[in-house]
């Protein structure tokens, strides 16, 4: 089995609904996102996927729509003052812990076809949230 994994800068803001204390105010993180990609054969060019192909899609969409962003969950009543205020936030249907931000860049990973193993999400050096494939799932070998 052949891995690749490549790594993104995400800063980004949050607050985490039904919490008390310090994650229950905005407050931001400089997060890495390391994305690991897996397939049991090589591309043409002798490679898991395209590095090129992976900033284009993914690694695009994380600094256009992700990166510098406050993150907030649909239910949030800090988002009607947001947006009236043209504040860049972006809306999760969930509570946007770091467990549900790699889950998001997941879906969104595989989603532009990429062979998604797993999502690491390190908001902080020592703590990391990590979404892997469901081993049910099939493998994508586009490449
Ligand atoms: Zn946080």
């Amino acid at each position: 089995m052949h891995c690749t994994t490549q790594t993104f800068n995400l800063c980004y803001g949050h607050r985490l609904l039904g919490e008390t204390g310090k994650p229950s105010q905005v407050h931001g993180h400089s997060a890495t996102v390391i994305l690991t990609l897996q397939n049991t054969t090589l591309n043409e060019r002798g490679q898991v996927y395209p590095k090129t192909k992976v900033e284009e899609t993914i690694g695009s969409w994380i600094t256009n729509d992700l990166d510098h962003s406050l993150i907030l969950c649909n239910t949030d009543p800090l988002l009607p003052a947001l947006n009236s205020l043209n504040e860049r936030v972006y809306v999760m249907h969930e509570n946007p812990t770091e467990e549900n931000l790699a889950r998001l860049i997941y879906t969104r990973a595989t989603g532009y076809g990429l062979p998604v193993e797993s999502v690491e999400v390190w908001d902080t050096e020592n703590t990391r949230a990590i979404y892997t494939r469901d081993p049910e799932e099939t493998e994508n070998t586009d490449a």
